[in-house]
């Protein structure tokens, strides 16, 4: 049994950032972090094949927090670079920039007009009551003819639910409320300089022989100050009574007891499963959580990188397998040999569906990256790769909130805070779990004075 002051959980950025912080509080020794994985990172990972690179999803930061921006741009110094992005909207009605309601100009004048005409009915007619679920949300904020164009397709293949069963909030994270008069604007000219929530964007371009590429930049970066991390520990119970984490490395059990605090970024109802003490009930509701897996399909194409396709594209066509393509060249134009480019293709599923064969993907993906032309003639796919990413999107059920809170509620009375995107089961960013974790560990460092020595106690 090892004792320690704070244990922290899993180590994605979470996980990572919580440990950097406490760096200040207590002697680095002195905090654990537990990994199943054999790399740190968790979704910050990047995949090489053969000279190309890419992003296990696409991954762009922007900071939440000027205090996370300062930390994170000193760590990363010039290997971090501004990432304006340019997206792209592709509906049965036009190509038009992202966000999509920003930027009505591109859409066919007909269904210009329907779009403004119902923006202008629910913005001088609101209603009164609370929508009751997401698709009369988004009915609501931005009208019939938005909504049949690209929000209700996008969304059904993004969430593969009906919608009128998602809770009407929760999922706004990246919807921009449209303000009539800048529709308008947006409707009128090409040229609106409107500013996305990620606009302000960054993304590593270290040098062209650095052993990393992509986002794992920051998560090796991150990862190189955590003192005692210790990969391949997967969490297999935890007692909440005797502060007591039981983690198996290969066929190995450790035990590890907390004195001070334990940050849990492990997925919430996966946590609550691990807790020997949570209440039947409990558990029970918490397998209720559901959430969608992105099956992240990775092209390398040989041929001349096209230009003018911006970042990434959004698909509203509902009989195309991906709700995305992601252009890696765009971002870094290293992540590729100079005669050819990385594509990549998000796909959705729920997590409860059977997982289709990897061939099956692949050959479907081919066909429909044809279809919207994203291949150029004198280009060719020269190699294919799925990566699994489960859970990506927590799904927001008409009952999840009250379930989230309790189980929350539970891990905190027994002092482990749960954080982190799965760890607190929400929809947050890179920046926001990298923020949510140092003013967390800022907390403890104000809470208790630093201790100097780590004990270890054999049971
Ligand atoms: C498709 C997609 C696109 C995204 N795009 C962006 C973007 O452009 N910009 C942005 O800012 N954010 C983006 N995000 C969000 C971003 O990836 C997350 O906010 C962030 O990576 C979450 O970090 P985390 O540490 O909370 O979770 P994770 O990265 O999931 O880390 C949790 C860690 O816990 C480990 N773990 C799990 N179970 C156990 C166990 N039993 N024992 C030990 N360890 C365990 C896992 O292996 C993992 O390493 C995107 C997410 C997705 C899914």
């Amino acid at each position: 049994m090892q004792e320690v002051d704070y244990l922290i959980l899993g180590a994605g950025l979470a996980g990572l950032a919580a440990a950097d912080g406490l760096r200040e509080r207590a002697p680095a020794d002195n905090v654990v972090v537990l990994e199943r994985d054999e790399v740190p990172g968790g979704l910050v990972r990047a995949d090489y094949f053969d000279g190309y690179w890419f992003d296990r999803v696409l991954h762009l930061l922007y900071f939440a927090d000027p205090k996370t921006e300062t930390r994170i741009r000193r760590l990363l110094g010039d290997e971090l670079a501004p990432c304006p992005p340019t997206a792209w909207v592709e509906t049965g009605d036009g190509v038009v920039r992202y966000p999509f309601q920003m930027h009505l100009r591109g859409l066919k004048q007909s269904t210009i007009v329907r779009c403004l005409a119902d923006l202008a009915e629910v913005t001088y007619v609101p209603e009164s009551d609370r929508p009751a679920h997401f698709q009369e949300m988004l009915l609501r904020t931005f009208g019939r003819g938005m909504c049949d164009t690209f929000m209700f397709p996008y969304n059904r293949k993004m969430w593969k639910r009906p919608l009128d069963g998602l809770a009407p909030s929760g999922f706004t994270w990246n919807i921009t409320p449209p303000d009539l008069k800048k529709v308008l604007h947006g409707a009128l000219t090409t040229d609106t300089g409107f500013q996305a929530y990620n606009a302000t964007g960054w993304y590593p371009r270290p040098p062209k022989d650095a052993p990393v590429r992509g986002m794992q930049v920051l998560s090796k970066a991150l990862a190189a100050q955590a003192a005692d991390l210790r990969l391949e520990h997967s969490v297999e119970s935890i007692d909440v009574e005797r502060r007591v984490v039981v983690a198996r490395c290969r066929d190995r059990e450790q035990e590890f007891r907390f004195r001070d605090g334990c940050l849990c970024s492990i997925p919430l109802p996966r946590a609550i499963a691990l807790c020997r003490q949570a209440p039947e009930q409990l558990r029970r509701a918490c397998r209720r959580l559901s959430c969608n897996r992105v099956l992240s399909v990775m092209l390398s194409v040989r041929g001349p990188r096209p230009e003018g396709r911006g970042h990434w594209r959004y698909y509203a066509d509902e009989s195309i397998d991906f709700t995305r393509l992601i252009y890696m060249h765009e971002f870094d134009p290293d992540t590729a040999p100079p005669e050819g480019w990385g594509l990549m293709a998000e796909l959705l599923e729920t997590s409860r569906s059977p997982m289709r064969p990897e061939a099956e993907v692949i050959a479907r993906v081919k066909a429909d990256v044809a279809r919207v032309g994203a291949l150029p003639g004198d280009c060719q796919i020269i190699d294919a790769h799925v990566r699994t990413i489960d859970p990506a999107y927590v799904a927001f059920t008409l009952d999840s909130q009250p379930i989230i809170e309790e189980a929350s509620g539970f891990l905190r009375d027994h002092g482990i805070e749960p954080l982190g995107r799965y760890g607190r089961w929400e929809y947050s960013s890179m920046g926001q779990v990298m923020r949510d974790a140092y003013t967390w560990a800022d907390q403890q460092s104000a809470a208790s004075p630093p201790r100097t020595r780590p004990t270890t106690v054999e049971e």
